[in-house]
């Protein structure tokens, strides 16, 4: 087991967002979390990648645990260069007035194998062709798909082998959505593992291996991608019917 949570309650303040979740992610595999607005899918993420305040939400009981060894203790950048975990977060939050390389090259900064960054350079390039070409423009120029790849380029950067992705179809044409689809499908041929947050429960399903349905605060339903796509319950609630 690459990842799991046990248990874990989550509060911002003295409101409680998670209420005793759990799920794992085994090394190689597509894991999806998905749920209607303000369900806690962002939560779970953030709660796993430690993100500093004002965001943070503080974990009051249960665990987090990567190759089985609790990571509650953990700073965020050690969650990226030990673990080799990097987050796609909603809302992509790119450098603006930063160009693409730029942008591309500042994930770069806490590794120590420069060769390992041109050789991800090279691969973000190829996956992603569209940012070789705009490497010089400034990111806030780019359409929101073009900057949807830069986030997830820029997560590659890192040197990440387990991507945590919120709603990455988020603002995308349904073409631009498959097409994001389709290259985080190769990334995963190719070993990464991912966890991905979504709104999109059909697509999320039809691409995952597994997931996980979470309402207010609790998971309601797991399986197989297929399993919760003709889930009676799930069906009504999230597929329309
Ligand atoms: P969405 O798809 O709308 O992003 P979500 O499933 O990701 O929804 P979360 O963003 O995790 O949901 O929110 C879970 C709950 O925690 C909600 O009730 C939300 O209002 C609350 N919450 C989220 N972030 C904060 C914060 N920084 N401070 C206080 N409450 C928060």
């Amino acid at each position: 087991m690459l990842l799991s949570v046990k248990d874990l309650y989550v509060k911002y303040g003295n409101i409680e967002a998670l209420h005793g979740i759990s799920f794992h992610v085994d090394e190689g595999e597509i894991v999806t979390l998905i749920g209607s607005n303000g369900a806690g899918k962002s939560t779970t993420l953030h709660s796993i990648m430690r993100l500093p305040p004002p965001e943070a939400p503080r974990v009051t009981s249960g665990d987090i645990a990567f190759r089985g060894e609790s990571i509650l203790g953990m700073a965020p950048h050690t969650v990226v260069s030990t673990l080799h975990m990097a987050l796609v977060p909603e809302g992509r939050h790119i450098f603006g007035n930063l160009t693409v390389m730029e942008n591309l090259t500042l994930a770069t900064y806490a590794r120590k194998d420069a060769h390992g960054a041109q050789r991800d350079l090279e691969r973000v390039f190829e996956l992603f062709p569209r940012l070789a070409e705009r490497r010089r423009q400034r990111s806030e120029s780019l359409s929101g798909g073009e900057q949807q790849m830069l986030a997830v380029g820029r997560a590659l950067m890192s040197g990440c082998n387990f991507i945590l992705l919120d709603e990455p179809s988020m603002g995308l044409a349904p073409l631009l959505m498959y097409d994001m689809f389709r290259t985080l499908k190769r990334l995963n041929q190719d070993g990464m593992t991912i966890l991905l947050v979504e709104q999109n429960a059909r697509l999320a399903l039809q691409f995952a291996h597994r997931g996980y349905v979470i309402d207010t605060g609790e998971i309601v339903a797991e399986g197989t991608g297929l399993e919760l796509l003709d889930n009676p319950e799930v069906k009504k609630a999230y597929l329309g019917g």
